[in-house]
């Protein structure tokens, strides 16, 4: 099918970009790799009648590390920020999760701030967003910016928290320090499918004790399930797999997930629990400075 007719405005500045946003208000979308949005609006699930293209804004494509925390513009493309070095020492969970987004030819366009911006409650970067502990920038011409945390960012099925006029410009990523480890692991039916159970985790091991635990999952809810009992499970806990299979029977008895043709939701409660207790493994394993 071909989009509805829309009129089309590829601004060279953030400003002219969030003027356009704030005189159309919600007719206008923003277009960043188009991965998610050209499609939908071929399948005409989403009508734009204004299209502000953002693929102009090179001030939104920087990462920036400060030591404390490594920042991403909101176009910095998945396929760069898989090859930061910088972002793989400092945010180790976002290097294991970025692989797993589709091909590398969608991860050539996508770009971080369309996949959160985008809200796809299967979507690995939402998960390690809440994971992280990561704050989200939006801007406006009229209300000018504001900060929010990750947590707070995901509101429901492809809905975000940005208003209609505002854009979002960059994502904040706290860095991981001594003893922190990080793992994503996911199950899809092919390669480059979206997952149908996915786990984000982040452990601090001290002297082989969790003292601060992570665990969030995709699939299992319309927006990224923060697994709130497992992580009190798991904090205080020897890092060992009697904590893990707690950990993730905690995960199994807590998610309600749907069931659709991918799978049952007593399948992905499963899913959830075998992922969760490898991804734990592994993050203890990964965990930086030794535990
Ligand atoms: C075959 C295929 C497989 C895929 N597999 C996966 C997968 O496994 N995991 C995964 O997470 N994703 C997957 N994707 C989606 C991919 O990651 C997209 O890149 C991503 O969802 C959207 O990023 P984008 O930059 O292309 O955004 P776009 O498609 O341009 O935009 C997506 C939405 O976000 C809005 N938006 C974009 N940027 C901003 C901004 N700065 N401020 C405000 N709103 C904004 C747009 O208006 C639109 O509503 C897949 C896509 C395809 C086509």
């Amino acid at each position: 099918m071909k989009p509805s007719p829309f009129e089309y405005h590829l601004p060279d500045t953030l400003d002219e970009a969030l003027d356009l946003m704030a005189e159309h208000g919600d007719a206008a979308r923003p277009l960043a790799g188009g991965q998610s949005l050209v499609p939908m609006m071929a399948f005409r699930l989403a009508r734009p009648s204004v299209v502000v293209d953002l693929n102009q804004l090179s001030d939104l494509t920087r990462i920036e590390a400060s030591g404390v925390r490594v920042v991403l513009g909101a176009m910095v493309r998945e396929r760069a920020a898989e090859r930061s070095e910088t972002l793989a020492r400092s945010v180790p969970l976002i290097a294991w999760a970025l692989p797993l987004i589709g091909h590398e030819a969608i991860r050539t366009r996508g770009t971080v701030g369309g996949s959160l911006a985008h809200c796809d409650p299967a979507g690995e970067l939402p998960a390690v967003a809440v994971a992280t502990g990561a704050t989200i920038t939006a801007r406006s011409q009229r209300r000018g910016e504001r900060t929010i945390p990750a947590e707070e960012f995901f509101l429901g099925h492809f809905t975000s928290a940005l208003a209609d006029d505002e854009l979002l410009t960059h994502v904040s990523f706290p860095a991981a320090g001594a003893g922190n480890g990080a793992a994503f692991e996911e199950m899809s039916r092919r390669h480059g499918d979206f997952a149908v159970v996915g786990v984000a985790c982040q452990l601090r091991v001290t002297d082989g004790i969790i003292n601060d635990a992570r665990v969030v999952l995709t699939g299992v809810a319309e927006i990224p399930f923060r697994a709130t009992r497992a992580e009190t499970v798991l904090v205080g806990a020897t890092a060992d797999a009697a904590s893990f299979q707690e950990a993730a029977d905690a995960v199994s008895c807590d998610i309600d997930p749907p069931s659709d043709l991918h799978g049952t939701a007593a399948y992905r409660r499963y899913v959830a629990g075998v992922l969760t207790r490898r991804a734990l493994r592994k993050a203890v394993v990964e965990t930086v400075g030794g535990t």
